[in-house]
Order: structure tokens, then sequence, then C-alpha cells
């Protein structure tokens, strides 16, 4: 019996009933442990090796670390033959142990559900990679880039993911990297190809010497401009990157970026900014993809909470993901139209530093498609009516030049488009609200003065009708210098 099976015989004592407050502060807070690990060293809590040779990847182990019913037990049970598991104790300390709905259990433990395909559209491989594969290992589908599957092994099996059918699915693919120098061989043959991804399965997994094989002969391409480096180990094993030689390797091809993958604020830990930042002084930018995951982060608050975290750690969102449909992950799926109400909660709400494109991978392989909420209202030959975070319709003239429409109303949209109004701004508007209070003033056209009964008169419709808000001027108004008190005159 192996160390980590008479571990999982043990009675279940270490099924906390209690846990510390999670998700308190605002990430990234404090370093965690489950208790099963407390009282493991630190030097062998930071040693990667430590880490994957204890990680969890039986649901014999499971049982011990978490509570569940026994129907569920079965059912994880049966998956178990089918799809691997493996859980380094780093990141099974994110779970909150008494929350059977943990968002970061979720993406780790496996559940019944995945037994499930409710739609019958989940499918082995989604986006159809094998068929835009010219060289197994290798799809090439958009003009400029190419993808290399250079390896199976993850240190943590995402219950999601969409290339299951080469990482979790035992004894599954077998294209991965079957010949490694063929793969080279066809980007170099290929000019156009700029921007190659190395993936996986996670390639910071690979023994050193095959990474540098990657690395190394890639860089020497001279149209390769760009290697991306997709990998979660930030995520689920930054020990990994606490190893200089790695960090080293990384940063001696002067072409690499890192693509990485948090999907919650928990996420975003101390270790994990620590490994950010070494990336980052090696000269490696860091962009992360998030998948939009129901129960997981399908809200805005968790979103923004997220998006707000990378920054603070110099980590730049890149893309939202739409959950493709992958075989066992129909219960991650969510509407399109959650995704559309993140994205406008996001943008103009927060930096634009902080909002990623929120794409579908769409189905045949029709690649990413950008999807966002609508900001194009209405358009002419003259103008568009655009809309902002705020609800404010604006005309927007793209050139300088006379307007061909005779303008015939002066109300709603078409009055945008004709230009007998430049902005309707619903009522409310703290913006302007706050304009008002530090004194900018409001000139109007004389005859507007006249006929108007104020620009913010009582009554009226729900959105307000600022036809001549573009004759707002803001004043610069010095603010008073605050009077001295003034002496009692003595008596
Ligand atoms: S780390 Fe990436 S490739 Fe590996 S299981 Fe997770 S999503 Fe899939």
């Amino acid at each position: 019996m192996s160390e980590q099976e008479s571990r999982a015989t043990l009675p279940c004592p270490t099924v906390p009933q209690a846990v510390g407050a999670f998700d308190e502060d605002e990430p990234p807070s404090q370093p965690r442990r489950h208790p099963f690990w407390a009282d493991v060293p630190d030097q062998q809590w930071d040693d990667w090796r430590w880490q994957s040779q204890n990680a969890v990847r039986s649901v014999r182990q499971l049982r011990n670390l978490l509570t569940f019913t026994n129907e569920e037990l079965e059912a994880i049970g049966r998956l178990e033959s089918e799809y691997k598991l493996a859980i380094p104790p780093y990141y099974f300390s994110l779970i909150n142990p008494v929350d059977p709905n943990d968002p970061i259990r979720r993406q780790s433990v496996p559940s019944p559900l995945e037994a499930e395909n409710p739609s019958g559209y989940e499918l082995e491989d989604p986006l159809e990679e094998d068929k835009d594969s010219p060289v197994p290992g290798l799809t090439h589908r958009y003009p400029d880039r190419a993808l290399l599957v250079t390896t199976h092994v993850c240190t943590m099996y995402c219950r999601f993911c969409t290339r299951k059918r080469a990482t979790m699915v035992r004894g599954g693919w077998d294209a991965i990297s079957r010949n490694d120098r063929r793969m080279i061989d066809y980007v170099a043959a290929h000019p156009e190809i700029r921007d190659v991804i190395v993936s996986g399965g996670d390639p910071l997994t690979l023994p050193l010497p095959k990474l540098r094989f990657f690395l190394e002969n890639l860089a020497k391409i001279p149209h390769v401009d760009v290697i991306r480096i997709g990998t979660r180990i930030p995520v689920t094993l930054p020990q990994k990157l606490y190893d200089q030689e790695l960090i080293d390797l990384l940063a001696s091809v002067n072409k690499v970026w890192i693509q990485t993958h948090f999907n919650h604020p928990r996420e975003v830990t101390p270790e994990a900014a620590r490994v950010c930042l070494s990336l980052l002084k090696a000269g490696m930018p860091v962009n992360n993809h998030t998948v939009l995951l129901k129960g997981v982060n399908d809200d805005l608050a968790t979103m923004r909470l997220l998006m707000r975290a990378l920054l603070r750690i110099k980590v730049r969102p890149y893309y939202l993901f739409h959950c493709d449909p992958v075989i066992g992950a129909g219960h991650f799926r969510t509407s399109v139209w959650k995704g559309i109400e993140i994205m406008e909660g996001l943008r103009g709400h927060m930096s634009g530093l902080g909002i990623p494109t929120y794409v579908v991978d769409s189905p045949h392989g029709g690649g990413k498609i950008p999807v966002m909420p609508n900001y194009l209202v209405s358009a002419s030959d003259d103008a568009v009516v655009l809309r902002n975070y705020e609800g404010m319709l604006i005309r927007y003239q793209a050139s300088d030049t006379p307007n061909t429409i005779e303008p015939t109303l002066n109300r709603g949209v078409s009055s945008l488009l004709q230009g007998t109004r430049s902005a309707i701004i619903p009522e409310g508007n703290e913006r302007m609200a706050r304009r008002k209070s530090l004194q900018v003033i409001t000139v109007k056209p004389p005859e507007e003065e006249e006929a108007s009964g104020g620009c913010c008169g009582s009554g009226g419709d729900q959105e307000h009708d600022h036809d001549h808000e573009e004759e707002l001027v803001a004043v610069s108004v010095p603010t008073p210098a605050p009077a001295k008190p003034r002496r009692r005159p003595k008596k």
C-alpha cells in the first residue's frame, strides 16, 4: 500500500466541521492550508516535488478531506476509471471544506454531473482542433498562429477542460507530441506563422530538457515573433516556479509570453503573486484567460474581484472564454447572456486594463468570436449613435463633413442622427450631478433659455432629453479659501 493510500484509509478526523473565514480579505490575502497538512514543514510545502507526490489522486483520499453524500461518493468512484484526478495540497487548501458548492472544489473535485450530457450537444473535441491538425499535436487554424500540444500532463485536472480528451481521459488521445521535431519543422516551413502557443496539458510540467528543446528551436525560427506558454501552474502549483532554473530557461528565450488561467479571486494568493512577479521581473508579460463557469465565477461581483485582483498582481486580463461544450462539463455552462451581463458591469465601471475580451470559441473550428453588449445603437450617413456604460446616448460624427440630412425631428434617437441633439442623458446621472456640485456652469443658447423650463425641470420622461448638453461649459471656479476665523472684538 502506498503512503498516500495508507493515509487515505485513516479515520477521518481531518474533515473539518468549521474553518476560518474564506474570501473576507481582498486577494491576495493569506496563505492557506487544509488541516490535514497543517504539520508539514514549510520546506516541504514549498517544494513542488512534495506537492506533486502528495497530490490528491483518488476518491479514497478525497473522502477523508471533504464531506460527500454516499450517492456522490459512489458516482465519483465510477468516474475514477474514466477520468484522471490530481489536486496538489496547495490548491486543495484553497477549498472551503464545509461548502459543498465551493468554487475551487467545483473546478477540481469530480462531480456526479460529469456523467451526464443533458443537451447531447457536448463533444469530445468541441473546437475541432484535430481537424485543423496537419501534424499530430499541432493545430493550425488562424493565419498567423499555431498551437502545439506538447504534453498531456497537468498539475491539476480542471473538470471543465476543453482538451479533456488529451489531458484527463485515462489512456486518451495519443496524438500529442508524437513527433516533436515534425511540429517544429511545420512551423519553420510556414513563414506566415508569427505566434506559437506552446500548450498541453501544461508545458511547464515538461522535463526541462524537453521544454528547452521546444523553446530554443522555436526561437531560432526567424518568422516566429511570439512564443506563448499556456500554463495553469501559477494558479495550481506556483511552487514549481520557485525554481530559478525554470524561470531562467523561460527568460533565456526572448520571445516568451506567459498565458495563465485564474478563474476565481481566491486563486490569487500570495504564492501566485510571488511567481507572477518573478515572471514579470524576468521580462515575460503575463496575460490571463478566465473561463466563465457556472457556480464558480458567473456573477459580476466575483468577476470584478477577480479582475481587480489580477491587476493588483500586474497580470493583464486578456480573455473571458465562454465554457466550451465538452463532454462532462455541461454543468459548468451558462448562457451567453450571463457573459454579456458581466461584461456590461465591467466596461466603464472599472479600469480598461482590467477588462478582458469575452469570446465564444465557435463550433466547426470557427475560432474565437468576440461578444459584447451593444454600444452602437443606430447609424446614418452622417453619424452614429453610441451608448456609454451610463446609458447615455451620444451622437458621434466620425469625420468633419457637413450634415446631409435635413433635420425634421427633435426627439429620440432620430434627433441624434439628424444632429438636432447631441446627447440624451438618463435622469439622475451621477456624473452630471457631480459636475453641478463642482459648480459647472451651464450655458444655453438664448432662444432655448426662453423655451426651456430649465435643464432638469420636473416631470418629463424617465429618460431625460438633454438636448443642450453640447453647450455645457466647464468653468473652473476657484474654490474660495477658507475664511479665517474672526476674532471677537474686545469689548
Ligand atoms: S490546466 Fe489547462 S490543460 Fe490542464 S486540465 Fe486545466 S484547463 Fe485543461
